[in-house]
């Protein structure tokens, strides 16, 4: 078996409202699947499915081979799932809350042991497994929603904004420990808005926007479909005399944008095209106070693909 989960035209409305709309995609074995969107793209209900915490209004969805119209116990053996909100006791010990939830599942004896010393691990909070969580920071306490949620050792994992607001610190460790999750031989789903962390740690990565799976594939494969491109930003300190017509038709180029005294021109990354531009401008006696460049980046797809950037 190939894929752990295989989702075909998953569709759900809620009252009158799709938030998700005909969407298919599938999880491989072992991969960090991210699945990347802004707010009210459709993440949640997406996951909260899957988790078999909501039932979808249409379409049919496989994990580990058991269907989840029919196998919804077998299929809760097999997950784990760290939602997006909190899901731990405040008012019990770091370690209690994992016995708790090792209990869901019958672990008992030196295994149930075990496992609970390795969650602990796992999250770093070993050291402070007999505080109660209400004395944790934010990122700790996410940090224990996700030992609770991997300690039966579930084959796929499903984790919604597990990042969501927290010190970068504890950031790390999260992706730290999503890293060594996939490398005990979980496949992680694992949802986000943030999209320098999908870049880091996904094998794979699906772009959602307003219910629909706008673009999906490995990072390097979404950035083709940009082109390629890079842009350059000048700041020019001298620019009246500038024809942007003369910089559009340097091969490659194919935008150019200025606003006061920045311009902003992307073109081809395979031609090697700065030098002309730069000349173009020195020409037309533009002074260059200064100059970057910004390659293609998930941002950029999303953009494009949009309209609108992923932070809005
Ligand atoms: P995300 O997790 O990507 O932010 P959600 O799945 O939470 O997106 O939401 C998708 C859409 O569904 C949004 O427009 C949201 O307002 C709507 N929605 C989510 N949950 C409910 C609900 N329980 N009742 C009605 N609408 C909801
Ligand atoms: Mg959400």
């Amino acid at each position: 078996m190939n894929n752990i989960v295989e989702v075909t035209n998953l569709t759900k409305n809620y009252n009158n409202q799709i938030a998700v709309d005909n969407i298919s995609f599938e999880v491989k074995k072992g991969e960090i699947l991210g699945l990347l969107g802004p707010n009210g793209a459709g993440k949640s209900t997406t996951i909260n499915i899957l988790a078999t915490v909501l039932s979808p209004s249409n379409g049919k969805i496989m994990i580990l081979n058991y269907d989840l119209k029919k196998d919804v116990k077998q299929i809760k053996q097999v997950i784990g799932i760290v939602p997006q909100d909190l899901a731990i006791y405040e008012e019990i010990s770091a370690e209690k809350n994992i016995r708790f939830f090792a209990g869901l599942y019958n672990l008992k004896g030196k295994e149930l042991e075990k496992r609970v010393r390795e969650a602990l691990e796992l999250v770093q909070l070993y050291d402070r497994k007999d505080d109660k969580p209400k004395t944790f920071s934010g990122g700790m306490k996410r940090r224990l929603n996700i030992a609770c949620g991997i300690v039966h050792h579930p084959s796929l994992i499903i984790m919604d904004e597990p990042t969501v607001g927290i010190d970068p610190q504890s950031r790390n460790h999260i992706l730290e420990s999503i890293k060594t999750l996939k490398s005990n031989g979980a496949t992680v789903i694992y949802s986000t808005h943030y999209m320098e962390e999908v870049e880091a740690i996904s094998d794979r990565i699906i772009i959602m926007n307003e219910g629909k799976i706008i673009a999906q594939g490995t990072k390097e494969e979404l950035k083709q479909n940009t082109n390629d491109e890079i842009t350059y930003t000048f700041q020019l300190s001298i620019n009246e005399n500038l024809n942007c017509a003369l910089i559009d038709e340097i091969e490659g180029v194919t935008r150019v944008n200025l606003n006061k005294e920045t311009l902003e021109v992307t073109v081809e990354q395979s031609k090697d095209n700065l030098s002309n531009i730069i000349m173009a401008l020195t020409k037309q006696g533009c002074k260059i106070q200064n100059m970057n460049s910004k390659k293609a980046s998930l941002e950029t797809v999303f953009l494009e693909l949009t309209g609108r950037s992923l932070r809005d």
